[in-house]
């Protein structure tokens, strides 16, 4: 890669060059696929900070796919076939590490994209992580709990020779909690010798904090919004304590990021999730909605709120329009109902190249994904070095280290977006790539 200070701005028509690497790699682009997608806003970042060109073939493919099946046994005593895939993309900087979604659309290319991400989004936070993503497709909320824990264990079991608490770390995401990772943890513990039992529990982060896991982890991707939002949003003329908020999915992410958000004096207005839209102009209670959501399964029927129609919840006014629930929901039709004067990405790769060019025109803000969502990983992070050195950290220690790192991803971000002349997106895949590129130059490629 070449120096950084020497780097010259390249000349916009190099933003077509990715398609040389798809050409090389014979992949074939489909502009609705998320992999494709990802690929190719990575190597235009990967044009303008001179990443070497071995560097961006070896970045546009995964490492390793890997796709099993595993038969289970049901409730009513019939065996279910089940797929699950666990995608290690790369590993220049560290252990691949990403989460395992349970999701009726789980499928190969998507879990590529956002193993892709991982990458991305470890190195931005310099976290001594690369990026890994899996998944089994199933729809946790037709099993029962056995169901979910023999499923559980039968993929880790799967999968259990192809990962290793410092080759492979897994972690929740979409469809999967706490609970999911201890017996994950405990399956791994059962299918290493015993000699090496006693360290096998860094295999997943996520976990219990009465089992090895971190204090703040289960606020810890909403508690790196907030920090994020700190450094970015005034300097885009919003206040946190005035600012007014909505949120697609009251999930992990979605819950948190509304509570804490509101208790800084934050407003949220409206909310949608898979069981509907609610909105208050007066401000929703976001403690009321979580007992509201853990009782009934989503924010349909919140008593607090009005039900609006999905088309009247992307059009109400806010200043910071949150996306915390699947991939690829802001749409062009949806980006150009939105009425903010920002959009923060939460969940992963909400947003299409579609609907990112309307929100763009429309000069909407957006702040990227691999910042906004990195708290998560970075507190994954800090699990894992606290079961590595068995010294557990208070809740504030974790906090502090959290905004530590996520203030600086959010300056690396800004600087990029400078030095590059590029829009957030871009900017937060360069300050991703400078690193890994870094690395690679000094490793080299073996032999
Ligand atoms: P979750 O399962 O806890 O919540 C998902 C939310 O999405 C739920 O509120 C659900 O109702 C909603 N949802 C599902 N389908 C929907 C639909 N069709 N329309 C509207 N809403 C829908 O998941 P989570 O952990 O909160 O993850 C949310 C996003 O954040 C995902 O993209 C995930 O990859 C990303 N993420 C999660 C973490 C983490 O620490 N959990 C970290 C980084 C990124």
């Amino acid at each position: 890669m070449a120096d950084a200070t020497a780097t010259q701005h390249p000349p916009i028509a190099q933003a077509h060059l990715p398609a040389k690497v798809f050409e090389e790699l014979e992949i074939v682009k489909d502009p609705a696929n998320l992999f494709h997608q990802t690929i190719e806003q990575v190597l235009i970042a990967a044009q303008l900070v001179g990443l070497a060109h071995h560097q961006q073939i070896i970045l546009a493919q995964p490492h390793n796919e890997i796709m099993v099946h595993f038969p289970v046994l049901m409730d009513d005593g019939h065996h279910d076939l089940f797929k699950g895939y666990r995608v290690q993309h790369n590993n220049a900087l560290g252990p691949y590490k990403g989460g395992i979604r349970y999701h009726p659309d789980v499928h190969l290319d998507h879990i590529k994209a956002l193993a892709v991400l991982m990458t991305m989004k470890c190195s931005l936070v310099r976290i001594p992580f690369g990026g890994g993503k899996g998944g089994v497709k199933c729809n946790p909320r037709d099993l029962s709990r056995d169901e979910l824990m023999r499923v559980t264990r039968r993929f880790c079991s799967a999968i259990s020779n192809q990962i290793g608490p410092d080759y492979d770390i897994p972690a929740p995401d979409v469809g999967t909690n706490a609970q999911i990772m201890a017996w994950f943890a405990d399956t791994y513990a059962q299918m290493t010798p015993e000699h090496e039992r006693h360290d096998t529990l860094r295999i997943v982060t996520g976990k219990p904090v009465v089992m090895g896991g971190s204090l703040g982890r289960d606020k810890a991707t909403g508690q790196g919004m907030v920090n994020v939002f700190k450094e970015m949003l005034p300097e885009l003329g919003i206040d946190i304590d005035k600012m007014s908020f909505s949120l697609i999915g009251f999930g992990n992410v979605g819950g948190w990021t509304g509570r804490l958000l509101v208790e800084l004096g934050a407003s949220l207005r409206a909310v949608l999730d898979h069981t509907g839209a609610i909105h208050n102009d007066q401000g929703i209670n976001p403690n009321a909605l979580a007992d509201h959501v853990s009782q009934t399964g989503g924010v349909g029927g919140f008593n607090e709120a009005e039900a609006i129609s999905e088309q009247e919840f992307y059009g109400v006014p806010v200043d910071v329009f949150i996306p915390a629930a699947l991939e690829q929901m802001i749409t062009s039709r949806r980006a150009k109902l939105i009425n903010a004067r920002v959009l923060a990405e939460a969940a992963n790769a909400p947003t299409t190249p579609e609907g990112d060019a309307v929100l763009t025109q429309r000069g909407i803000e957006i702040l990227p994904a691999i910042l906004c969502n990195a708290g998560g990983v970075t507190v994954s992070y800090f699990e894992w070095v606290q079961n590595r050195s068995a010294m557990y950290w208070t809740a504030e220690e974790v906090d502090h280290r959290l905004n530590i790192h996520m203030v600086l991803a959010a300056r690396r971000v800004k600087l990029a977006r400078v030095k590059y002349e590029c829009d957030m997106r871009t900017a937060s895949y360069c300050a991703a790539l400078e690193r890994i590129g870094k690395v690679y130059d000094l490793r080299g490629v073996f032999p």
